[in-house]
């Protein structure tokens, strides 16, 4: 897992806790980088000793064959539909899911909370489990976060065959045609469709003539190639938006129970939308 990395501190991720699976990192910009970060070192077989103490995710002794799920997004903040959503897709897939925050979302307007805010609340939100995984690669590359990009690195990282799988909520999936070298994404990937409340999966000639030949009904399908079909993932149907938790957040109202409760234990974490 060489790239998956806790984001770098930026002044707000500065004033927020330490990691709570990191005790000796902490988050200022020195020892950070001095410490390697845990995602890094569980990624670099320390040993169940460390593991034990450090708490750090341990995959399987069979990760390395399993499919691996990649779920981008803006996560302006991170809510409970993107994190029951991504669980979901990791049980039917039976993969690891990495979360990546997109740094500059080149198809929409710019977020309200920097890239690495956004990332903190993901990392925080992600505490206590070990199937899904920030992943803040994005946060490193200049320009737009272009997800073909993305996938080149991945590929090139874990192989030619691999399967990858690109979870796509139903909505954003509608606006695949609009994406950068879009054709391109499924030479790199699977595409998931996860369901979506509120979409009623109506696609644009291109994207259906795109697909036709390339929809699959079931996971063991998918395992059979690295890259190039499409299925439909059917998640718990989950009426929430970011849009949603930033208007609360706006109007001086609580998103309670909308995300994480850990986003509550520091008031830093959501106050660029309170701002
Ligand atoms: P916003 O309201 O700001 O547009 P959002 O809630 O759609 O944000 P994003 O970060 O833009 O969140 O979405 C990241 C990915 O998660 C996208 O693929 C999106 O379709 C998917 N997604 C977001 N919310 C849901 C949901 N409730 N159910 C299924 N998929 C979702």
């Amino acid at each position: 897992m060489g790239m998956v990395w806790n984001c770098d501190e930026g002044t707000t991720a500065a004033r927020l806790p330490p990691h709570p699976n990191n005790p000796l990192g902490g988050t200022q910009g020195g020892m950070q980088r001095a410490m390697p970060p845990i995602e890094a070192r569980s990624a670099h077989a320390h040993g169940r000793v460390l593991r034990y103490i450090m708490h750090v995710p341990q995959f399987p002794a069979n990760a390395m064959t399993r499919p691996l799920a990649i779920f981008g997004g803006t996560f302006d903040p991170i809510h409970h539909a993107h994190l029951r959503v991504a669980w979901e897709a990791a049980e039917f897939l039976d993969a690891e899911v990495l979360l990546l925050p997109a740094s500059v979302p080149p198809h929409r307007e710019q977020p309200v909370a920097t890239a690495q805010e956004r990332a903190a609340c993901v990392r925080v939100a992600l505490a206590g489990q070990n199937r899904l995984i920030l992943d803040v690669r994005e946060l490193r590359r200049e320009g737009p976060s272009y997800t073909i990009d993305t996938l080149v690195e991945l590929r090139a990282e874990y192989g030619e065959t691999r399967a990858l799988v690109l979870l796509i909520g139903a909505d954003a999936f509608a606006g695949l045609p609009t994406w950068h070298r879009w054709h391109e994404l499924f030479d790199f990937a699977h595409i998931g469709v996860l369901t979506r409340p509120g979409h009623d999966g109506v696609l644009p000639t291109e994207l259906r003539t795109k697909i036709a030949s390339r929809r699959c009904a079931s996971t063991a399908m998918l395992r059979e190639s690295p890259a190039g079909r499409v299925l439909s993932i059917p998640v718990t149907p989950l009426d929430i938006s970011a849009s949603q938790v930033r208007a609360l957040l706006a109007a001086g109202r609580e998103p309670r129970w909308l995300v994480p409760d850990a986003l509550f234990a520091n008031p830093a974490y959501l106050q660029p939308y309170r701002d």
